[in-house]
């Protein structure tokens, strides 16, 4: 018998229409002779809708009764999974993440998994339920509530799969599967058959928002593979897994956009140690998110550095870094919002050379202007203006052929 992890996400299971067939999928999946754990999000807008009364209520309200707030939306999700299972002539039971033996730090709203006993839930399998548990939730070793951060049930679903050794963890929600790059950009982008944790994550940090992260690294650091699927269809979906050579054969799995940032300049920095950390320490301080930095080479005893934060940070940005130009001596400040980040990603990158040269090129001929550069070992990323986003996006995937790889079946 197989033992297998299926996730399922708040629009998966947004309605009491989507429920039910959630359930009827479940119930397939073990006549399919399997043992089924499932892992369920709250409804889709129920997290969100409790931090805005939360917020409503206090303005800045307290972690712990935060907790215990956003655990109840994964609760009553999946208490209505297992009544729609038991409905349908069944057997399930649902846990909340402490019942289900997840034990975490002491770190509220944010809280990382510590330990998994999984006992109870392997009973319950044995004696043949569907063991239907609460995503996005565990408890201290106190026994308080905690919650794992926004997307945290895809977490709960890789640590569990792990933990229990399930023999395939899957994770259904809306899209099909992980793209070549965002289809209402580019109409060719293919869904992938297979991808390397590296390259998912590479391309979560650059805006394609499938996953959690934190749920990524946690499959890498354990080597819990999973596939990203529908819940709406019957397609297989994409594999993320550990990497293998063959997957070196293709230069780049995918591109990438994120619009909607902001490109500040430093201009003419005073060469000195110090001067660095002097200006991210001060937006960091205002918790705002840096991305691609750039120092130039130093000339005449200046450097310039430049550094792309998201859009809607660039006033306060703006605002900390006017002292801070005066006071190290820079001569002026450059900022622009309307900028857009395009990355191309693949571990292809490491054993094919001139890809950043195809990329210029494309770009180049396509009339595109790059503002900055910045390659890791397998993304390069270059910062464009954002109107022209889409269209770099289409001649990059085209240039990189990735329109012709094998569609997943
Ligand atoms: N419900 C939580 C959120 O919206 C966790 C999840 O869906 O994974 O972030
Ligand atoms: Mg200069």
């Amino acid at each position: 018998m197989r033992l297998i992890v299926q996730k399922y996400g708040g629009t998966s299971v947004g309605t009491a229409e989507r429920i039910r067939k959630v359930a009827e999928r479940l119930l397939e999946t073990q006549r399919d002779d399997c043992r089924v754990v499932a892992v369920i999000s709250a409804m889709a807008g129920v997290t969100d809708n409790l931090l805005k009364l939360a917020r409503e209520v206090a303005p800045r309200p307290d972690e712990r009764e935060m907790d215990l707030l956003l655990a109840t939306g994964e609760q009553g999700a999946s208490a209505l999974v297992a009544m729609a299972v038991n409905a349908l002539g069944g057997r399930a039971i649902s846990l909340d993440g402490a019942q289900a033996g997840i034990l975490t730090d002491r770190v509220h709203t944010k809280a990382k998994i510590a330990n998994i006993s999984p006992k109870q839930i392997q009973e319950l399998l044995s004696d043949d339920y569907i063991v239907v548990v609460a995503g996005f939730q565990g408890q201290t070793p106190e026994g308080e509530t905690t919650t794992l951060g926004r997307g945290g049930s895809d977490l709960t679903a890789i640590a569990l799969a792990g933990a229990i050794g399930a023999d395939a963890c899957q994770i259904y929600t809306d899209v099909d599967g992980v793209y070549s790059c965002d289809p209402r950009v580019v109409g060719e982008a293919m869904k992938m058959e297979e991808i390397a944790y590296d390259e998912l994550l590479e391309l979560a940090g650059s805006g394609a928002k499938v996953m959690q992260s934190r749920a990524v690294e946690f499959a890498k650091k354990f080597g819990v593979a999973f596939e990203v699927r529908s819940s709406f269809n019957r397609n297989r979906g994409t594999l993320a897994k550990e990497e293998t050579t063959n997957m070196e054969d293709v230069v780049i799995r995918g591109v990438s956009i994120e619009r909607h940032q902001a490109k500040v300049t430093l201009d003419d920095v005073p060469d000195r140690p110090g001067a660095a950390s002097r200006i991210f320490s001060a937006i960091s301080s205002a918790n705002i998110l840096v991305d691609v930095i750039v120092q130039s080479a130093s000339d005449r005893n200046t450097t310039d550095i430049s550094f792309t934060i998201h859009e809607a940070d660039l006033a306060r940005a703006e605002e900390l870094l006017a002292a801070i130009v005066e006071e190290i001596g820079a001569t002026r400040l450059i900022s622009h919002g309307g900028v857009a980040k395009l990355s191309v990603v693949g571990i292809g990158m490491r054993s094919h050379s001139g890809v950043a040269a195809r990329l210029f090129d494309c770009l180049g001929q396509g009339k595109i202007n790059i503002e900055l550069i910045s390659t890791s070992e397998i993304k390069i990323t270059v910062v464009i203006a954002e109107k022209d986003a889409d269209r770099a996006a289409q001649l990059t995937h085209k240039a990189f052929g990735l329109e012709s790889y094998p569609r997943a079946g």
